[in-house]
């Protein structure tokens, strides 16, 4: 690739804005960042930036589909689409998650993902980077489980997730509810391998997280969605009452946890409340996105089109059949940080940091992606001053979509 210094930007940093900033990228990897009269010569040719702010490729690390493709349809093609749906928005490292399905679709899932991973990205194509696989399902507590077909949910069995533990050259990530008979043996199992450890779809105690804590459990998916609550736990447990997951997660430094910023799972309030208290580098953005990205409303199936379940999109979010339990998002990383920055508030180092140091970060990936810093790769984004995507570069490469 050309090495280039990009010139007339706002840079986007993890504490701050550069305007008339330039960036230098030399072999695909970011060489100096910081005021163009402060660098020193040129590494190629000059690009303007035309006042773009530019900003670190988005990093999703829970994400299901776009452009009518699920991550579960079976096919290396049905990946390739999905990537390309969300590079397009702006995600340049993606970690496709599964659903709760069938153990072969399962396999099927994590074989697609270590071929596309291994293959690496492809500008040329519009498609950006699969860093890893989130196993996302079958582990959930049926009484929890959200869009997710409800009779597949099941407890983790050693037979079957010694299988999926095969792949953990390409599994990041791994959630369980921590309820679970035989969770402990699944968590023990997957730390074992280097699997980082979340907890979702789970009606867990206090004292069932402070449990999982101890194997290694360190992040919680999509906090306040099918999760445990005070009064869920009411239910499950009676008095005196319950501490749930969300005050594990507020009050313990360690833990992570990740919000769909779409405007219609959580309100405004709801999302500057976890920015006040957990903070922008304990919380990632993630579109938990569906197939429905970019597509008309209608009604879609969530996980694979063989025994996944329906939802109805209205063109801002997904929808259970019943019209009132939601099912996924449908936008992409842009519009959570657009959300986060114009409707919430937070100023936009904090907006963007949301969707790339911090999942980096949580995803250990922090060294490599995330942010503008000499060293990392030159996956950047042009927006303009709306925050819309303008163009990607995928180690520097100009990503083409059409
Ligand atoms: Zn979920
Ligand atoms: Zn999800």
């Amino acid at each position: 690739m050309p090495n280039v210094r990009l010139v007339n930007a706002t840079l986007i940093l993890p504490d701050r804005l550069i305007p008339g900033g330039a960036l230098d990228v030399e072999h695909g990897r970011i060489k100096a960042v910081g005021l163009a009269s402060q660098l020193g010569e040129a590494p190629g040719r000059t690009l303007d930036a035309a006042g773009h702010f530019v900003a670190p490729g988005f990093v999703d690390l829970h994400v299901h589909g776009g452009d009518n493709a699920d991550f579960m349809d079976g096919t290396v093609e049905a990946f390739e689409t999905a990537i390309h749906a969300h590079t397009r928005h702006g995600t340049t490292s993606i970690v496709p998650t599964s659903t709760v399905a069938r153990h072969e679709q399962t396999l099927t899932f994590l074989e697609n993902a270590r071929i596309l991973q291994r293959r690496g990205a492809h500008p040329d194509r519009g498609l950006g980077r699969v860093v890893g696989a989130h196993l996302y399902g079958p582990y959930f507590n049926q009484d929890k489980v959200g869009c997710h077909p409800r009779d597949a949910a099941r407890p983790p069995t050693p037979a079957e997730y010694e299988r999926y533990l095969e792949f953990t050259d390409v599994m990041l990530t791994a959630t369980c509810a921590p309820e679970l008979p035989g969770a402990a043996g699944f968590y023990r199992a997957a730390a074992a391998k280097g699997v980082r450890l979340n907890a979702g779809h789970s009606n867990a105690t206090w004292t069932e997280m402070a449990a999982a804590y101890e194997l290694g459990l360190r992040h919680v998916d999509h906090l306040y969605c099918a999760m445990s609550s005070v009064s869920s736990l009411r239910e499950r447990c009676g008095t005196p009452m319950q501490a749930s997951m969300l005050e594990f997660v507020l009050a313990t430094t360690e833990m992570t946890t990740e919000v769909i910023a779409d405007g219609r799972h959580l309100a405004p309030e709801l999302l500057r409340f976890v920015a006040m208290v957990k903070g922008p580098d304990k919380t990632a953005l993630v579109t938990d996105c569906s197939r429905a990205l970019d597509l008309p409303p209608g009604r879609y199936t969530f996980g694979p089109l063989d025994g996944g379940e329906p939802f109805d999109s209205d063109g801002g979010v997904g929808l259970l059949p019943d019209s009132v339990n939601l099912a996924s998002s449908v936008r992409g990383m842009d519009f959570m940080v657009r959300h986060m920055h114009q409707q919430v508030g937070l100023d936009l180092p904090a907006a963007v940091r949301m969707a790339t140091l911090t999942p980096a970060t949580i995803l250990g990936l922090q060294d490599d992606i995330g942010s503008l810093a000499a060293g990392k790769r030159a996956d950047l984004l042009l927006l303009d001053a709306g925050l819309n995507v303008t163009s990607v570069f995928v180690a520097g490469e100009a990503v083409q979509f059409s």
